[in-house]
């Protein structure tokens, strides 16, 4: 079976729009390669596909939806571009459907076609009218009819037509390190980046043994989802119970939570820089939690020489778990765990800290030292799609 995707905002990319579209050619059949072989060829701003032999639609239609930078998609039957094959295959195509309003389109790529589009327009929709009593809507019809006549002495109907995600090609976007909890912000923070066309990596930070492995295996499952939008990904587990316990140990524990961030951003960078990731991305909303106030924001991030990206950090609760819904990452997020940051958690965490202080302490810690025994403990695993 044929399908048709169309891209949105790859058509602004200029000189670019080439390497664009083979991107999101090699993601399109990368997407369906567990249902067979697919062939994607560009086609005057638009991709042709030939889905894998025998593959179902629901299930092309499903792994299309979720391709990044696909705006939508439609079946497509290819036809010869003369009126007669072409009258033949538009009623052949409304005999086996029932509607009250229809719309016809007609796009003519090719000029050097004898039709006019909107002449052939209103000889199909007369000859459809006459068929089917069915009345004309070209503002919301129940059923369009969507012709393209393009080079090459092709012209193909489309129909079924649906939305994909929108957004960029993973990998046309360079790569970054997204820092994973087990909750639910962080995946939906990655998804978002992803969507923008980035490749990502992970790292979650664990307090294994002193927690259970539950927060583990609940960022595994979640990404398993995120791979179904992606592809196959990269995730580091830190193991951060002991570099806990010497802050513990070492400093004040009011800005105890701030102090475990700033740690995880320096490993962070450490890893990001082994993938040559260009940015940390994390799933902090301004003033949700008291390590996400502006300041505990701004003392966490001079840790940082990285851009650190939050794309949630306007977001409200609602709207993150409406997102996390519909990417698949909720039901996995909402299961009970213990967070690294709760084990050895601090009375009172402080909600105001400044870069000043902060600094002052840790001028009192072997900082790189702890950073590269954390890194000497780390694990990769690689996370496949889950389908
Ligand atoms: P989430 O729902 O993503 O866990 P949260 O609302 O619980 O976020 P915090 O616990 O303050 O917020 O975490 C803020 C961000 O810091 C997370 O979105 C994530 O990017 C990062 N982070 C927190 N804990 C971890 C962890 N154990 N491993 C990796 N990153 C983490
Ligand atoms: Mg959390």
């Amino acid at each position: 079976m044929k399908w048709v995707v169309h891209y949105a905002e790859l058509g602004l990319k200029g000189r670019n729009r080439p390497r664009f579209e083979k991107t999101l050619c090699e993601n399109l059949v990368r997407a369906l390669a567990p249902l067979g072989r697919a062939v994607a060829r560009r086609l005057y701003g638009r991709i042709l596909l030939d889905a894998p032999e025998d593959a179902n639609p629901q299930d092309v239609a499903e792994r299309l939806g979720r391709v990044f930078g696909v705006a939508y998609f439609s079946v497509a039957t290819t036809l010869e571009p003369t009126r007669e094959a072409i009258g033949a295959a538009v009623d052949a195509f409304v005999s086996t459907r029932t509607f009250a309003s229809f719309g016809v389109r007609v796009r003519r790529v090719d000029k050097a076609l004898p039709f006019r589009s909107n002449q052939l327009a209103g000889e199909l929709g007369a000859r459809i009218q006459a068929r089917t009593g069915a009345r004309v809507d070209l503002s919301d019809p129940e059923l369009w009819v969507d012709l393209h006549l393009l080079h090459g002495g092709e012209a193909i109907l489309l129909h079924e037509r649906r939305s994909g995600p929108g957004g960029l090609p993973v990998r046309s976007s360079g790569r970054a390190l997204a820092l994973v909890s087990g909750g639910i912000d962080s995946p939906v923070a990655a998804w978002l980046l992803a969507k923008r066309g980035c490749e990502l990596s992970y790292v979650h930070f664990h307090s294994a043994p002193y927690t259970s492995a539950a927060s583990q295996r609940k960022v595994r499952d979640a990404l398993a989802r995120l791979a179904a939008w992606t592809g196959p990904a990269k995730l580091w587990l830190v193991p951060f119970a002991e570099l806990q316990q010497t802050l513990v140990r070492e400093a004040p524990s009011e800005p105890r939570i701030v102090l475990y961030r700033r740690f995880m951003i320096r490993i962070a960078e450490a890893l990001a820089e082994r993938v040559g990731a260009l940015a940390l991305v994390t799933g902090d909303s301004v003033g949700q939690v008291s390590s996400q106030t502006l300041a505990n924001l701004d003392t966490i991030n001079r840790a940082a020489t990285l851009p650190v990206l939050r794309p949630l950090v306007g977001s409200d609760k609602g709207e993150i778990i409406q997102l996390a819904k519909r990417i698949g990452t909720y039901e996995i997020s909402i299961e009970p765990d213990e967070d690294c940051c709760s084990f050895l958690m601090p009375r009172q965490p402080a909600t105001w800290t400044r870069p000043g202080p902060i600094e002052a302490i840790e001028q009192g810690l072997p900082v790189k030292m702890l950073v590269e025994a954390t890194l000497s403990r780390v694990e990769q695993e690689r996370i496949e799609p889950i389908s």
